[in-house]
């Protein structure tokens, strides 16, 4: 049974707990695609007139019908990917804050700002803004269908732009419920657009001439959406997975490491981008933390009942990649303290912590998206930090240690680190967002994701004739002797 069944030109999108009927969406087509898109140029004009005060105060309000009815859209994402209510509340509360920020923190950030003009252009009044691009492409995932898109979407919203969304074919309906609701506080010009469909439709928004797409997902499909765009020299924001480690030093709070551990590596069924996958831990504690890990571990269990603390895998096909992975881990002489060989069911994976696995194997260098965690002993903190850095992805990470907290988290290669706790930086507006090498580049939220959809614009204004003038054809040879030596004297000093 597939999530996403396709009829001729609609699709299902169907309950991973129940296998019921969601809902039914179009598959738009190119055409469909190129029609969006130029209805949406017309009204990224009218809401880039509206001007930072206007574009807030819709922002805020629509900020405001979200959380009015945020009840609502978490029983659709629950719907659709099948997470625990608690755990779609979370996301949307963490959607309502950044929209929030953006909205409040857009003029600010992007307004125009004086810069210094220099010594040689001291006669001119020099300043930057930052402008809307016009017309932004967001393609989502599933696995965060309100949190993850929305730290594009609002951002771009902010910055002046209109926006033309595509949602996974796994949650068409969350995206539905977002874009009707922005229509209710803005029903003037379709600023925020829905299409929907497959990678078909997706691929369509990277080649319709949008003036940045910003891509969430896997990092296969990141290298399809940059080649659709290459064809158009079309910028791209590239936000792919990881494969996220959590070291533990020798000094470090046991208890809340292991917590974070455990919640950041099972939360949404280990469907999470930044959660963990990889536990690094010094060799002085190993054994307590483990005993630890396994205590928690062991209360979590994937179900449908208001017990069950994660829900299902939300896309059939991952199931395998989870089971390849624990399987694999084990005939190469890792161990299973909890969950393991029998954990993968045909929609829940139970709890899997898995010790003693070789550092190359899938478990251990795949994204594996699943509730599953690796841990493994080092003799001190330097060995950690290569293992966690030993990785094509990075996306996020996490460090637990009293006295060199900070000092860890700066050398691990990551987009993002949390000290002594977990997955915290994604709840704060003002941090950007985004990974290194195969997790993609660019930056979500915070004043770089504001930025990442503007383009700056530069004026320098002159405020009186100088009296050495450089840009000119009646430029004398005294002009230019003036000119050296001034260079001279401000940066030809030996040191
Ligand atoms: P996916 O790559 O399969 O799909 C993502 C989106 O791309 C979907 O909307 C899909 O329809 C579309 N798509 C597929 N093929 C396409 C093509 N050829 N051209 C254009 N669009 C195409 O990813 P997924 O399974 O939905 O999401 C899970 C992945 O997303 C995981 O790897 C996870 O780590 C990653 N993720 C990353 C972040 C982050 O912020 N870095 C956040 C959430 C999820």
């Amino acid at each position: 049974m597939t999530a996403v069944q396709a009829k001729q030109d609609t699709f299902d999108s169907l309950s991973p707990t129940t296998d019921e009927v969601v809902g039914t969406y179009p598959v738009h087509t190119a055409d469909d695609v190129t029609a969006a898109v130029a209805r949406a140029r017309d009204a990224a004009r009218w809401w880039a007139d509206l001007g930072f005060a206007g574009r807030a105060e819709r922002l805020q309000r629509w900020k405001g019908v979200i959380t009015r009815r945020a009840a609502q859209l978490a029983e659709v994402v629950h719907a659709e990917t099948g997470k625990p209510h608690a755990d779609a509340m979370l996301e949307i509360v963490l959607a309502i804050d950044h929209t929030a920020w953006a909205a409040k923190n857009a003029p600010k950030v992007l307004g125009r700002k004086r810069r210094s003009a220099g010594l040689l252009m001291s006669n001119h009044a020099a300043s930057v803004e930052f402008q809307p691009l016009g017309v932004v492409g967001v393609i989502g995932p599933w696995n965060y269908p309100v949190f993850t898109p929305m730290g594009s979407i609002a951002y771009a919203l902010a910055a002046g732009n209109a926006v033309v969304f595509k949602p996974s074919e796994y949650t068409p309906g969350v995206g539905k419920w977002l874009a009707d609701s922005f229509a209710e506080v803005v029903p003037e010009r379709p600023v925020f657009q829905l299409i929907t469909g497959y990678g078909e439709t997706g691929a369509a928004l990277c080649r319709s001439g949008v003036d940045k797409l910003a891509f969430t997902g896997s990092p296969g499909t990141g290298k399809k959406i940059m080649a659709a765009c290459a064809e158009t020299l079309t910028p791209v924001l590239i936000e792919a997975g990881g494969k996220d480690a959590l070291l533990v030093d020798a000094d470090a709070d046991l208890d809340a490491a292991a917590d974070a551990a455990v919640w950041g590596g099972m939360s949404n069924a280990g469907q999470t981008c930044v959660g963990v996958e990889r536990v690094y831990v010094h060799e002085r504690v190993y054994d307590d933390f483990v005993a630890k890990v396994v205590k928690i571990a062991k209360d979590v269990r994937a179900g449908d009942d208001p017990e069950a603390k994660i829900g299902p895998i939300t896309m059939p096909g991952q199931l395998k990649i989870i089971q390849r992975h624990i399987h694999d881990a084990l005939a190469r002489g890792g161990r299973a303290l909890v969950g393991g060989k029998d954990a993968v069911g045909d929609k829940y994976v139970q709890p899997t912590v898995l010790v003693d696995v070789p550092e190359d194997s899938e478990a251990v260098r795949e994204e594996t998206f699943g509730p599953t965690l690796t841990i493994a002993k080092v003799t001190d903190m330097d060995e950690a930090i290569t293992k966690a850095n030993d990785t094509r992805y990075g996306l996020a990470s996490t460090v637990f240690s009293k006295r060199r907290g900070v000092e860890l988290a700066q050398r691990l290669r990551a987009g993002m680190t949390s000290v002594n706790s977990v997955i915290s930086f994604a709840g704060i507006p003002s941090l950007p967002f985004g990974g290194v090498g195969e997790s993609g580049f660019g930056r979500i939220h915070g004043p770089e994701g504001l930025k990442e959809f503007t383009r700056p614009k530069a004026i320098a204004r002159q405020r009186f004739k100088a009296p050495l003038v450089l840009t000119t054809f009646s430029r004398t040879a005294k002009t230019d002797a003036t000119v050296a030596k001034l260079i001279t004297l401000l940066h030809g000093k030996r040191r």
